[in-house]
């Protein structure tokens, strides 16, 4: 897949991709990474990217012209142009999933107080925003997508069953996870996943998801427990 991200700060995004399974999958030209510096394509002659809002309001907006070269600059048949925005739809593992299909992802961090609406009323497909909060800049946003999509590209992690058994796939928690020693500070594991019974340790994993999801997530948890009621109905109508 190729990314291209455009931003006022390209540097931001130097490091992040010289680790670990993001750098592995550029090196194996999985991904293929580009850095578009936004202000580059400004004309004005101070290279300026922003002006005041119309109609008033504090701080400054990033104007037309150069986000809109920026992108057209990267922009092909097919493209799929995100927005990262607070008021976009949420990052999930659903998304990031179909986004991950995609040949080419374009990913536009906004700055300051956001772009122009005709920015994103012309040239992005898609507004995406990372949580319910305000980010300083579009930055960070884009990473987070960058991420998680790349998570669910073929062979970006090596063991495609690695995404499987996580956590939000059929919405549900991944159970808790122990590695050696067997006892730590007098604090043992749990028993049965030390059995080998494997379907004992099925059982206690989805357990304790389900425990933890209750707990933190009574949506996740609702929606998981009327899922398989849902299921369950179905197979006793095909069955009778
Ligand atoms: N004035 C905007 C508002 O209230 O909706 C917030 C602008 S924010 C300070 C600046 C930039 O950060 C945005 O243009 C966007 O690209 C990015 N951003 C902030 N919060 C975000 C979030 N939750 N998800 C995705 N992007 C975000």
């Amino acid at each position: 897949m190729k990314i291209d991200i455009l931003s006022l700060f390209p540097k931001f995004f130097d490091s992040p991709f010289d680790v670990s399974i993001i750098k592995r999958a550029i090196d194996k030209n999985i991904l293929d990474i580009n850095l578009v510096d936004i202000r580059s394509f400004s004309k004005d002659k101070h290279q300026k990217v922003d002006d005041r809002p119309f109609g008033g309001g504090p701080g400054m907006l990033m104007q037309c012209q150069p986000l809109f070269d920026a992108i057209r600059s990267v922009k092909k048949d097919n493209t799929h142009v995100v927005y990262l925005s607070p008021q976009g739809k949420p990052l999930t593992s659903t998304r990031a999933k179909r986004l991950a299909t995609k040949e080419h992802l374009v990913l536009v961090s906004g700055h300051y107080e956001g772009i122009d609406q005709r920015v994103i009323d012309t040239l992005i497909d898609e507004e995406i925003s990372v949580g319910d909060y305000v980010l300083t800049n579009g930055c960070i946003a884009s990473l987070v997508v960058l991420d998680s999509v790349s998570r669910f590209i073929p062979k970006v992690l090596g063991n495609e069953d690695a995404t499987k058994h996580e956590t939000f796939e059929n919405n549900m928690f991944e159970g808790p996870q122990y590695t050696k020693p067997t006892n730590f500070e007098d604090k043992q594991v749990p028993e049965v996943l030390l059995s080998g019974n494997h379907l004992e340790i099925k059982k206690y994993k989805e357990k304790e998801a389900l425990i933890k999801m209750k707990k933190v997530r009574p949506d996740l948890y609702f929606k998981y427990r009327l899922e398989q009621k849902q299921t369950k109905v179905k197979k006793v109508v095909k069955t009778s």
